[in-house]
């Protein structure tokens, strides 16, 4: 069976230095915002190339606080308006909701499966206030017009970058540095995984740092000094310490995962599929790779039966979700087209050539 994942064996790597870092986290006695997340917070930042890097507890909490802190800091309110692609995954939503913003569902480009930017200004009303873009799969939104639009319609920026670590605009700016704030997961099948639950935010803004410093840990200033109604949303010590190590091959992996996606953009040959369309190979990352079949469910259960393991992200839009059957009325077709047709074929940074050579035979031979 070739998996479509191998968690086990991607940690596996590093075992001997976890065992090392899990000793000496035991005898230090710190286990709650510790040396170990404070040095990743660092490391982080120079990697993603901000200023700041605030370690919280998981993707989810790192977007709900970055709009939160941007309710204490007067740039949004209850009811403001945020765009937002219609086929990411919930939870970019979810933290729109949760934080009493509307979210504004707009349609995605079937080329690149990110926002289409074409359609952005016409969901702008006088309550929009923020865009929340996604790197979807992966792959940097259009940095350029979400820039521009950003300006022109004097709009906070926001990434969602838990699935494009180390992703590269023009070989200058990474993902988590192309916003006013940028939210990563740490959630173990990200490209960047913990061991558990983690996540972080990015930012270069003095003040929404210094916020999101206090909102992690109850709004405290200092010990019993609570300026703000925070929460417990910090990233856990041991978490920090496991990817300090993971960081370090970050670069490594993602470049095995571009290499391993380029077999496949080379020789799978099938009238039946449709390939990503890559123009720049540094701005993906290829947390998935995801190719589109009017046949999908067949072509699933066709390479399920021969020993290949595929998943669909997504097999259901946020806009058919009962969580949110107030947009149960909602017209998005290319979204719908894309949740139809979608299939995420095995990739990762240690998947064999053999196994490679296996997929790419079997998608091409499938008819
Ligand atoms: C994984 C993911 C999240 C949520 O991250 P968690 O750490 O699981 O909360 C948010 N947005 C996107 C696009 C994701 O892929």
């Amino acid at each position: 069976m070739i998996k479509f994942l191998d968690l086990a064996l991607i940690n596996k790597r590093f075992e001997n230095q976890f065992k090392k870092e899990f000793e000496k986290f035991i005898n230090s006695g710190q286990y709650i915002l510790g040396n170990q997340v404070k040095q990743f917070e660092e490391e982080f930042a120079s990697y993603c190339g901000t200023k700041y890097c605030i370690g919280v507890s998981s993707g989810l909490d790192a977007l709900q606080l970055i709009f939160e802190a941007y309710k204490i800091l007067g740039k949004l309110k209850d009811d403001d308006e945020v765009i937002v692609p219609a086929n990411t995954y919930i939870a970019s939503v979810l933290a729109i909701s949760h934080t009493g913003l509307k979210p504004v569902l707009v349609e995605p480009d079937l080329k690149t499966y990110n926002i289409d930017v074409a359609k952005i200004e016409q969901a702008i009303t006088t309550k929009t206030k923020a865009i929340l873009g996604v790197h979807l799969y992966g792959l940097l939104y259009n940095v350029e017009v979400l820039e521009t639009l950003a300006k022109k319609h004097n709009l906070l920026l926001i990434e969602d970058s838990a699935q494009a670590h180390g992703a590269i605009y023009k070989d200058e700016r990474k993902a988590g540095n192309l916003s006013h704030a940028a939210a990563f997961s740490f959630y173990p099948t990200k490209n960047l995984g913990a061991l558990g639950d983690g996540g972080a935010i990015t930012t270069n803004n003095d003040e929404l740092a210094a916020i999101l410093l206090q909102l992690r840990n109850y709004g405290r200033v200092s010990a019993y000094k609570n300026d703000l109604k925070g929460f417990n949303g910090r990233l856990d010590e041991l978490q920090a310490a496991f990817l300090r190590i993971k960081l370090e091959c970050l670069d490594a992996d993602n470049d095995k995962r571009r290499e391993a996606a380029g077999f496949y953009l080379d020789h799978i040959s099938s009238d039946h599929i449709v390939l990503p369309s890559i123009k720049d190979i540094k701005q993906h990352v290829f947390h998935l790779f995801v190719i589109r079949s009017k046949r999908r469910d067949e072509l699933k259960a066709y390479l399920q039966a021969r020993g290949i393991e595929t998943m669909i992200h997504y097999p259901v839009p946020i806009h058919k979700q009962m969580a949110y059957r107030e947009f149960l009325e909602y017209k998005l077709p290319i979204t719908e087209q894309i949740h139809e047709e979608v299939l995420s074929l095995p990739l990762h940074h240690l998947l064999s050539n053999s196994s490679l050579q296996k997929v790419t035979e079997m998608v091409s031979i499938f008819k």
